[in-house]
């Protein structure tokens, strides 16, 4: 069983790194780690890095410590991975991963093949956060560390509802909920509050989004220039596709974000039989059985055609319901 203690032996410098677009569970767990070092090993070194340090995420402590630029090179004891699935979701994180003394990967994505020195991957737990807490010795976790796990449960289980959802779930929120934390405004500040933008986007999107496949797909997109046009990001668009999952008789929501010419983030979530990992995967991408991404190239047209077919081949295998 992996203990943070022991791993943190002999160590003078660590590197906390999650994925490219950080979501809440990679910067929940992120910051846990972090200041859990802070608080009982300050003679440690530790730095934590991301790819953007995303506001919406900015009640949690620590936030603002969070290193988004790559350019000093410097060489780590140890670099940990959370929540990244292959080596190069890393992003520009990659160069301290590689110069590292040595690499250690938590994550449970059910893609990920371990890529560190030593990796504890456990594709059934709700998150990587469930999984930090689990290498902590509970009672030095704080209340601000426990905010930062509960916050990172709370936004790969859609608030305890998705079927990564466990009774080991319930039971590490509970125990999180104990250290006092602000449960109602880690939801409500993190998850379901949007900017005035960003719901005029996810509004947009929904509009002029259209089925397929007799309504079994629903795909929305998102232009380069539409999202100049409101000022957005990427970090922006996060629950688009959660929004687009819930209607009525769509086994799968397919959301596609314009990232140059020619090429589309993919994000696709599942509602029923469909393993959207797999589809992903084939496309270079990966992620969760119901939750999963990748970028392709090529037309709107080419793109979404592809996608349709792997999911139809799986919808017909299933067979006639
Ligand atoms: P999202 O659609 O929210 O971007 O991602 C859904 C899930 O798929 C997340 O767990 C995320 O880590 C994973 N994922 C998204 N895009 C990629 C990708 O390009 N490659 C891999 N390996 N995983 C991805
Ligand atoms: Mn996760």
């Amino acid at each position: 069983m992996m203990r943070l203690e022991t791993e943190l032996r002999q160590v003078k410098s660590i590197a906390i790194a999650g994925h490219v677009r950080p979501d809440g569970d990679c910067t929940g767990s992120c910051l846990a780690v972090y200041g859990y070092i802070r608080e009982h090993f300050p003679d440690i070194e530790a730095d934590v890095y991301l790819e953007v340090n995303n506001p919406a995420f900015g009640m949690l402590k620590w936030a603002e410590e969070i290193r988004t630029d790559y350019r000093e090179e410097r060489t780590y004891d140890l670099f940990l991975a959370l929540d990244v699935s292959d080596k190069e979701r890393l992003g520009e994180a990659l160069k301290y991963f590689e110069a590292a003394g040595r690499t250690i990967c938590i994550d449970h994505h059910i893609t990920n093949k371990g890529f560190a020195e030593e990796n504890l991957i456990e594709p059934e737990a709700s998150s990587t956060s469930e999984l930090v807490f689990g290498i902590l010795e509970e009672d030095k976790i704080s209340r601000e560390t426990a905010e930062a796990l509960y916050m990172g449960i709370v936004h790969d289980t859609g608030i305890f509802q998705y079927s990564n959802t466990t009774p080991r779930t319930m039971e590490v929120a509970g125990r999180l909920m104990a250290k006092g934390i602000a449960f109602s405004r880690i939801i409500d500040e993190t998850f379901y509050q949007k900017t005035y933008i960003q719901n005029q986007v996810l509004g947009r999107t929904l509009m002029e989004s259209i089925l397929l496949l007799d309504g079994k797909i629903i795909m929305g997109r998102i232009r380069q220039k539409d999202m100049e046009f409101y000022g957005v990001g990427p970090k922006d668009l996060e629950g688009i596709v959660n929004q687009l999952r819930v209607t009525k008789g769509v086994e799968v929501a397919i959301f596609l974000h314009e990232t140059g010419n020619q090429e589309y983030k993919v994000s696709l979530r599942s509602n029923g039989p469909v393993d959207v990992s797999k589809v992903c995967a084939y496309f270079g991408g990966g992620g969760h059985v119901k939750a999963a991404g990748c970028t392709m190239h090529g037309t709107l047209h080419d793109v979404v055609n592809n996608l349709t077919l792997h999911i139809e081949q799986q919808l017909l295998q299933e067979g006639p319901q």
